[in-house]
């Protein structure tokens, strides 16, 4: 087998596809025999498609929900509360990252935590800077800051070309949730 070199990989920009690109690289790496863990910053208790795939995949591919749901930017009047959540899932991250349990950590939306200030940037720099060095670990969410960019090996921004919604189409399901 080639030498493994876990990687930072980063999905930002305001076109769709962040989530769902990260998730498959998740399906993708369990079926190499990976270990899996998706850490949900922000997204609350909404079911999406998603959960009830990884539920059926077995141990291997783990996914948890730990934020308060919709935020509507840094002024939002719950503020405490997505504060609060965001801290106790940046801590997560940092215990399941440290244990050396999992080969792939997805932190979902981690990047509008940030942006928002709900969770500091310090903190996740830190958790960069300490991953164990075989770990592969992705970020998602718009707005990746410029330090978060500069320590990572693979970057891609999305880019809106089109969205339903500017045409007035609610989200579907199986596409958007
Ligand atoms: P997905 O989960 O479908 O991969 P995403 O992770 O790129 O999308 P987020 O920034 O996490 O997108 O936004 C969450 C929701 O906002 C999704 O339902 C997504 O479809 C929607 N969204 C993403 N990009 C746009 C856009 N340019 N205009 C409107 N809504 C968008
Ligand atoms: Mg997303």
């Amino acid at each position: 087998m080639s030498e493994r070199k876990g990687l930072i990989i980063v999905h930002t920009g305001n076109g769709k596809g962040k989530t769902t690109a990260a998730l498959g690289m998740g399906m993708r790496a369990w079926g190499q025999g990976l270990k899996v863990l998706v850490i949900q910053f922000i997204k609350g208790n909404r079911i999406y498609g998603e959960l009830k795939t990884i539920a059926r995949l077995g141990p291997d591919f783990e996914i948890r929900q730990m934020g308060e749901g919709f935020i509507k930017g840094p002024n939002d009047d719950a503020v405490a509360e997505h504060r609060r959540a965001a801290e106790a899932a940046l801590q997560a991250a940092g215990t399941e990252i440290s244990s050396e349990k999992w080969d792939l950590v997805i932190l979902d939306e981690i990047n509008y935590a940030i942006s928002y200030g709900l969770v500091p940037l310090d903190a996740v720099l830190g958790l960069l800077d300490q991953k164990p060095p075989s770990l592969h670990l992705v970020l998602t969410g718009r707005d990746a800051s410029p330090e978060v960019i500069e320590r990572a090996d693979l970057v891609t921004e999305m880019r809106e070309v089109k969205h339903p919604l500017k045409n007035g189409i609610k989200a579907q399901k199986g596409i958007e949730f």
